[in-house]
């Protein structure tokens, strides 16, 4: 009699043994936690940051849970150094099975005061440079059956006043993943996004402490996140348990957008 339930593979602690991924944004934060986890499951790691110096704990970290990694500087929103990386990524670890596009900026300012350049600056990583290694990977991605994870933000769902470049980046990367996964479903890749709340990282330090505690209080699980609870979501994406999802945007943030 067959099992109509069977144990997922994902019931191994290094599912993707064997599988290789890039994670932009890799040198700290989220991008660190999301590059570690992988290298726990198994996969063979391409660390990204503005300079492959900057992913060297990253690395070491990876190797210490028992996988190989890489580091490789880029600007991720250089079309041409994207290219030039996906596939020295390829060359170096054997393949491309996973892409988690995470590397992002912020250059929050009120409408009134954001100059062109704070517009321009924001978009050109957030978006355009997921789009750059999407379309970079996209042929070895088909080739593998692969999976895509876009780091969008809640603030790309709600909005946030003095955050309009930010928030229309995070919005931009929620439609470029249903694109995307409309384009690629039939070649078997699955295409999603993960929306942060509010998360302990550089990113979000530079906030005083009795605002961050205001926030907090506000969230209905009243504390901020972790790396590692990004890192964990987007585990579940790559893993067998992501086999069937697709073109979604999941939002990990306390409750803080209901
Ligand atoms: P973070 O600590 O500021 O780290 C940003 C990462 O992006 C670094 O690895 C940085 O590399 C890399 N990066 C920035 N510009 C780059 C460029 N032009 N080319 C290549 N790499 C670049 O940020 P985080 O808080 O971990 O956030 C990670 C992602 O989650 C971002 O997309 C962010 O928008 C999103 N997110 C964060 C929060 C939050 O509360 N923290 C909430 C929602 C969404 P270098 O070290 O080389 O500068």
């Amino acid at each position: 009699m067959s099992d109509s339930n069977p144990e997922p593979a994902s019931a191994s602690p290094r599912f993707l043994e064997g599988q290789v991924a890039i994670v932009t944004g890799a040198s700290r934060g989220i991008g660190r936690a999301i590059a570690v986890q992988l290298a726990r499951r198994g996969a063979s790691v391409a660390c990204i940051a503005t300079s492959a110096d900057n992913c060297a704990q990253t690395v070491a970290e990876c190797e210490a849970a028992g996988s190989r990694a890489i580091a490789l500087g880029c600007d991720v929103s250089k079309t041409e150094d994207v290219a030039a990386r996906v596939k020295e990524a390829q060359e170096e670890l054997g393949g491309l099975d996973i892409l988690v596009n995470n590397a992002g900026v912020t250059r929050d300012q009120i409408l009134l005061r954001m100059t062109e350049d704070d517009f321009d600056q924001v978009i050109s990583v957030n978006l355009k440079g997921a789009w750059n290694f999407i379309r970079a990977a996209a042929r070895p991605l088909m080739k593998s059956h692969g999976r895509i994870v876009n780091i969008s933000s809640v603030v790309g769902l709600i909005g946030n006043a003095g955050q309009a470049n930010y928030a229309a980046s995070k919005a931009g990367l929620i439609g470029l993943t249903k694109s995307v996964a409309k384009e690629l479903a039939s070649r078997g890749v699955c295409v999603n996004a993960v929306a942060p709340g509010f998360i302990e990282t550089d990113m979000t330090a530079e906030m005083p402490e009795a605002a961050a505690n205001e926030l907090a209080a506000s969230i209905p699980l009243k504390r901020i996140g972790t790396p590692a609870e990004i890192a964990h979501v987007v585990d579940y994406l790559v893993g067998p348990g992501g086999a069937y999802v697709t073109g979604q945007t999941l939002v990990v943030d306390g409750g803080l957008s209901l």
